[in-house]
């Protein structure tokens, strides 16, 4: 195997190797795949092409280092080191954000200030959360004390989606080294380069070597599948795809897994004539189309109570348009490119599809002028279309919603839950009694009143149905990433 001690620093695109066991390696057979920037559609590097074999020996080194240096260390020291990893994250924020830029196409502006100062943050959090972490303890009439100690589940696949890439990344691996596990993360094999660094940064902050490693790859056929079904594997922490989910879940049954899935959403946003309108026009234009609508909890399904309707859709329209799709690397840009010109084609698909449904494309729709080179495309608004049609069930994961009109609140809630999606909700309103009615009856893991995407990390953050399985945040993520022993004691 090609063996290289990581690099000082990456400021430019670079190739990306595994990190296994502290240290940077090609694939065996010298199988790579192109990086490519979705903004301008260049090669901007090569990415190591890992399968059975490179995650098999991950998951070695991950095991070895479960009972090595990171065991013995006292919690102090742990947690010193996960503070330490975000630390670094923030001293390289401005060469981390590039990167994840340049893979993702998402604004330089939007990864600057949330996808990497949240994931020096995920470490810091969890360094302070668990400190304050305790277990249960009960004594018996029988004499007897009952206690229950935490212990790591031990080595533990993060498998990751491109959308939010280091963010989602640490929001796993920091709760996973917290709890004292080890991990072997498969990155989106679309967006390789902060994960790569990552290993580097792991690595000066003092994490012992195998504690974390790293293997790139594709899904099915390649690393991903290997780690899914690997049987020296734990634990599996996956977010992705419902239909990924889905696959993982049957190759990682053979040897009775834990899982912790966060998955797809086709989330409502439902606002009511009496919501403060200036405030859920802002508000949802976020939801809509921040990181080109490719978010999970983006509130793409957008009913508005037919008394306001009108006013909403024009000022939704008006500024909607107003947004400026383009050079993720522009600080006048609010729309960055998509993943991949395959994803493009598909978002396109749909909006074809809703002409097709019957929709009306009142803005947007098309790939910019004089942008046809990248993954671009227009902020779009559909209107007109049936609640039933494919357009309002499916996950488009682009800059696409529908606006549709609603009459009363037993209507909205039915249309709400209507999919077998259960991620996320907003509700729109200034009457209290409605707003706690409404969130309690939304089927979502999820349900913001008057604002979206306001986290606090110590609460649960996962989706109902077919939106997940199990939470993360605060003390869920430590349940998932640890095991409980109960020791009973007759006294
Ligand atoms: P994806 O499911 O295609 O891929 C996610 C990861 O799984 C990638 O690393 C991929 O290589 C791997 N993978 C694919 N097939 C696999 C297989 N058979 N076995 C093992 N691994 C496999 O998802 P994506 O396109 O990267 O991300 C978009 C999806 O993620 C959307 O549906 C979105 O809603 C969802 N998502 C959910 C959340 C959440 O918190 N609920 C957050 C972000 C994204």
């Amino acid at each position: 195997m090609n063996v290289q001690t990581p690099p000082a620093h990456f400021v430019k695109p670079f190739d990306c190797r595994h990190y296994i066991n502290g240290r940077y390696f090609s694939s065996e057979n010298g199988k790579t795949f192109d990086n490519i920037n979705p903004a301008t559609q260049e090669v901007i590097g090569k990415v190591c092409e890992g399968g059975k074999k490179e995650v098999d020996l991950a998951v070695a080194a991950s095991r070895r280092a479960l009972h090595g240096r990171w065991k013995s260390m006292t919690s102090d020291e742990r947690i010193r080191i996960i503070r330490k990893i975000g630390d670094i994250i923030l001293e390289r924020k401005d060469e981390l954000a590039k990167l994840e830029t340049l893979d993702t196409g998402k604004p330089l502006s939007l990864s600057s200030t949330l996808d990497i100062p949240r994931a020096a943050f995920n470490f810091h959090f969890f360094a302070d959360f668990m400190r304050g972490v305790g277990t249960e303890a009960y004594q018996t009439d029988e004499a007897a004390i009952n206690y229950a100690i935490r212990r790591p589940v031990g080595v533990v696949g993060l498998i990751n989606p491109w959308n939010l890439p280091l963010l989602l990344l640490t929001w796993k691996l920091a709760p996973c080294l917290a709890a004292g596990n080890t991990a072997v993360i498969k990155p989106a094999e679309l967006t390789p380069m902060t994960a790569t660094l990552l290993g580097e940064i792991c690595h000066d902050a003092g994490l012992p070597d195998g504690v974390v490693n790293i293997v790139h790859g594709f899904g099915p056929d390649s690393a991903g599948a290997a780690l899914s079904e690997h049987p020296d594997v734990d634990a599996i922490s996956f977010t992705g795809e419902t239909t990924t989910g889905k696959i993982i879940m049957e190759a990682a049954s053979k040897t009775l897994k834990k899982l912790s899935f966060e998955l797809g959403g086709k989330n409502p946003n439902i606002i009511f004539a009496d919501a403060d309108m200036d405030e859920a026009v802002q508000t949802t234009l976020k939801s809509s189309f921040v990181n080109q609508g490719e978010v999970c909890m983006s509130g793409s399904r957008i009913y508005v109570e037919r008394e306001a309707y009108d006013e909403f859709l024009a000022t939704f329209v008006e500024k909607t348009k107003e947004l400026q799709v383009g050079d993720p690397f522009d600080p006048n840009t609010n729309i960055g490119a998509l993943i991949s010109a395959e994803h493009t084609e598909r978002v396109v698909n749909y909006i074809a599809l809703a002409k097709e449904e019957g929709g009306e494309i009142v803005t947007g729709g098309r790939r910019p002028e004089g942008r046809e080179s990248g993954c671009f495309l227009e902020p779009t608004i559909i209107t007109g279309i049936s609640r039933s049609s494919r357009v309002v069930k499916e996950e488009i994961f682009g800059p696409v919603v529908t606006v549709i009109p609603f009459d009363d609140e037993e209507e909205v809630i039915a249309q709400a839950n209507d999919t077998h999606y259960g991620l996320s909700a907003t509700v729109w309103t200034n009457d209290l009694r409605r707003a706690h009615r409404v969130a309690g009856q939304i089927e979502a893991g999820m349900v913001w009143v008057n604002t979206w995407f306001l986290r606090d990390l110590r609460t649960p953050f996962g989706g109902m149905k077919q939106s997940g399985l199990g939470r993360e945040g605060g003390i869920h993520s430590l349940e998932f990433f640890s095991e409980l022993s109960n020791i009973c004691i007759k006294l």
